[in-house]
């Protein structure tokens, strides 16, 4: 038995398996089986007495209000407010993380444990803080995802809808529970190679895939986020792909290329250089994408929105600040009537899909 293990709440989406008193979680792409006593590879779901329990429900090991384009998120209700919460663990073992404290926490985990009534009391923080939106991020919301459901649930009651900025590698089944709650989702895809994946992120590409597809069909509103890394990632073949990919599944899709900086296991490998990052732009708009933002890196125009009909500037922003916003909740042009995809209104309210 490990003895570290904390106590938790039951878990959903697992089911007992064949060997004696192991269970196999059924929420992501790994499918852990766990024997009686152990945690998962997460570390955040555990086989207590041959039942499967999230451990970490209630963990709020970060807690802040944040711009929505922090996510980020272009296209989702911008310049909005909205409270972020992530806990302890991953399913992924990125060599680069950017969160290894809170991924990877060992027996001590970082944060506050909540009381009982937490969700509850949360929302009333999230309303106290005129949040507009709740975010489950900073770790994987998959591996809390018991407590990113009960909250998007209690804040969907309040007209709130929710975030998840994601790995992409949960399992159908979890992603099929998420809306309407969850209206929206920042996916990563890492890159657009099985051994990539493997090697880099330690994830699947054919789950990310799957998952960037599936979200789309059930009417979540999805932007894309890839970190561009020098030698692994960037070769122009390789974006080449990844932009096809996600042109053939909608134009309308934004996707947000980001710059890379040495951390954890990557300290030996360059910031991405800039011209690098134009040229992966270049090559998304030339696939078809109306909408390339260009991420952790400062520049004029990077973060803006451009109507992909007239070319005029709609919404300028400087970091994650906005200078200004001609596009109102209806989303059109106000210079050429075109319609601009995305969930600008406020609130719960479901425009259209990209198609
Ligand atoms: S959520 Fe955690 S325990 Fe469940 S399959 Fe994924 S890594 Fe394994």
């Amino acid at each position: 038995m490990d003895s570290a293990l904390p106590t938790g709440r039951p878990a959903r989406f697992w089911k007992p398996s064949e060997k004696n008193g192991s269970v196999t979680c059924l929420a992501c792409f790994r499918a852990c089986e766990i024997p009686e006593g152990r945690r998962g590879f997460c570390q955040s779901r555990a086989n207590v007495n041959g039942m499967l329990y999230s451990l970490n429900y209630g963990y709020s090991a970060s807690l802040a209000l944040d711009p929505i384009e922090k996510k980020p998120l272009y296209h989702f209700q911008p310049g909005s407010m909205t409270l972020s919460v992530g806990a302890p663990g991953c399913n992924l073992s990125c060599l680069g993380c950017q969160n290894h404290d809170l991924s990877r926490p060992g027996p001590n985990w970082p944060g506050a444990k909540f009381p009982p009534d937490i969700v509850s009391r949360l929302n009333q923080t999230a309303a106290l803080n005129d949040a507009d939106s709740w975010s489950f991020t900073y770790s994987e919301p998959t591996v809390f995802l018991e407590y990113a459901i009960d909250l998007a649930a209690e804040a969907q009651l309040n007209g709130l809808p929710s975030v998840w900025v994601t790995n992409g590698s949960m399992s159908p089944e979890v992603l099929r529970a998420l809306p309407p709650a969850v209206a929206a989702m920042n996916i990563d895809l890492k890159g657009f190679t099985e051994a990539f994946y493997r090697e880099v992120t330690g994830g699947s590409l054919a789950a990310v895939k799957r998952n960037i597809e599936l979200a789309l069909s059930l009417g979540i509103w999805v932007e894309v986020t890839t970190l561009l890394i020098p030698g692994l990632n960037d070769s122009p073949a390789e974006l080449n792909g990844l932009t096809a990919f996600l042109a053939s599944l909608s134009p309308e899709l934004p996707w947000h290329v980001s710059r890379f900086f040495p951390r954890h296991r990557q300290s030996h490998i360059q910031a991405t250089p800039i011209p690098a990052l134009e040229m992966a732009k270049g090559i998304g708009l030339d696939n078809g994408l109306r909408y390339v933002y260009v991420g952790n890196a400062t520049k004029p125009g990077y973060g803006d929105t451009v109507c992909p009909s007239c070319r005029r500037t709609l919404i300028a922003r400087t970091g994650y600040s906005i200078e200004k916003n001609d596009l109102g909740p209806d989303g059109v042009c106000p210079h050429c009537r075109a319609k601009i995809a995305g969930r600008w209104a406020p609130g719960l309210v479901a425009n259209d899909p990209p198609k």
